[in-house]
């Protein structure tokens, strides 16, 4: 946990930061990194943003101008403690931060030639498998496999994620739905799709147990947040008593808490998210602790906007990400350009970009719109 994960000698001469500006285009919101004449760049996660932006412009910015972009780990880890900043933590904080880090991370990139992979050790794989995820909740069975198909249909994806329960709470409509989807997803797709299924908090133990038996009858790869996500002891129940790996972390923004997670063996697939959890160097962490227990960590997505991207880069470069990783439809994306990469799902694989940083160029149009956020 306290190892350091970011590569220092990437650039032998100091890069000082000159700027961290907040960017907002439309629906988008940017952060851009300059020093020297480069530019680094993150889409920061919008839909946070847009409530999130004073703890940026207030509380984030200031801790990273004029700082070596070389020293990122050691300015983003007292950046964390200025001014009392842990007491603000929580989602809105560590949103802000991972939109500092990562175009911190993009300017570092670009200075030094490397993919974001490199900077974190060395890029191990420029491929990697997608599951596709269904956001539905409420709707009947048939019309959810009518779904199913059609999202993997559009991204060959060889796995699939579906929604269990009804959300932090319980209720027998849903759970009702949830008793007859679990055989029929298996059923439609046949025995080589990997099946992943997510209750998002939505039962008791005994519950939680019920549903796992069945997916786990039905050959599942992994049960998420079968119970509220801080329920730990509760949640690590339902792990010893089910053989069915258990997946947690997308709520999860303390270092300590994963550490603990999976030295108590509470989970079994590990599920930082890159954005609320404050980045890539702390996910990168959190993936080291995991891997070296010998748990996959698989990062969830949050945001529609280069969440995909940061998951790919992610996956290029931890031991052992699981065998697919989130994939979103490309509607609701942010537009860039990619020249070694189409960032399209290609029978369900997606190409790592190979360029510096991010390896992506924001496209114009987004420049002619964006305006300097502050306050
Ligand atoms: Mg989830």
């Amino acid at each position: 946990m306290r190892e350091s994960v970011l590569r220092t000698d990437v650039l032998r001469e100091p890069l000082k930061i000159e700027s961290l500006e907040l960017l907002r285009s439309g629906r988008f919101f940017l952060v851009r990194a300059r020093a020297e004449g480069l530019e680094g760049i993150s889409e920061a996660h919008s839909t946070v943003m847009r409530a999130a932006w004073p703890i940026f412009t207030q509380k984030v910015a200031p801790h990273f101008a004029g700082r070596d972009a070389r020293d990122l780990e050691r300015v983003f880890h007292a950046a964390y403690l200025a001014n009392s900043n842990y007491k603000w933590q929580g989602l809105p904080f560590w949103v802000c931060m991972a939109a500092a880090e990562i175009a911190i991370l993009d300017l570092l990139g670009k200075a030094s030639g490397k993919p974001l992979g490199e900077l974190f050790g060395k890029v191990r794989r420029r491929r990697v498998a997608v599951y596709r995820a269904s956001g539905n909740r409420g709707n009947s069975p048939a019309a959810e496999i009518e779904y199913l198909r059609k999202i993997t249909e559009e991204t060959g994806a060889r796995a699939i994620k579906f929604r269990l329960g009804a959300r932090m709470r319980y209720d027998d409509a849903s759970t009702k739905r949830d008793l007859e989807l679990i055989p029929l997803v298996r059923k439609t797709f046949g025995p080589q799709m990997t099946l992943y299924a997510d209750a998002n908090g939505s039962y008791d133990v005994p519950m939680a147990l019920r549903i796992g038996r069945l997916m786990e009858e039905h050959r599942f790869a992994f049960f998420e947040e079968p119970v509220p996500f801080d329920y730990y002891d509760e949640t690590k129940a339902v792990a010893d008593a089910l053989d069915i790996p258990i997946a947690l972390g997308e709520e999860e923004m303390s270092l300590r808490n994963f550490r603990r997670i999976i030295e108590t063996g509470t989970a079994q697939v590990i599920q930082p998210d890159l954005m609320y959890g404050g980045g890539l160097m702390r996910a990168v962490k959190v993936a080291r602790m995991a891997n070296a227990a010998g748990l996959p960590c698989t990062p969830h997505i949050s945001g529609g906007g280069l969440g995909y991207l940061y998951v790919a880069h992610f996956a290029s470069c931890v031991e052992d990400p699981g065998p697919h990783q989130e994939y979103k439809g490309s509607g609701e994306t942010f537009p860039v350009q990619c020249p070694t990469s189409t960032l399209k799902s290609e029978n369900g694989m997606l190409t790592v970009p190979s360029g510096p940083g991010l390896g992506v160029t924001v496209e114009g149009a987004v420049w002619k719109r964006a305006a300097v956020v502050s306050g």
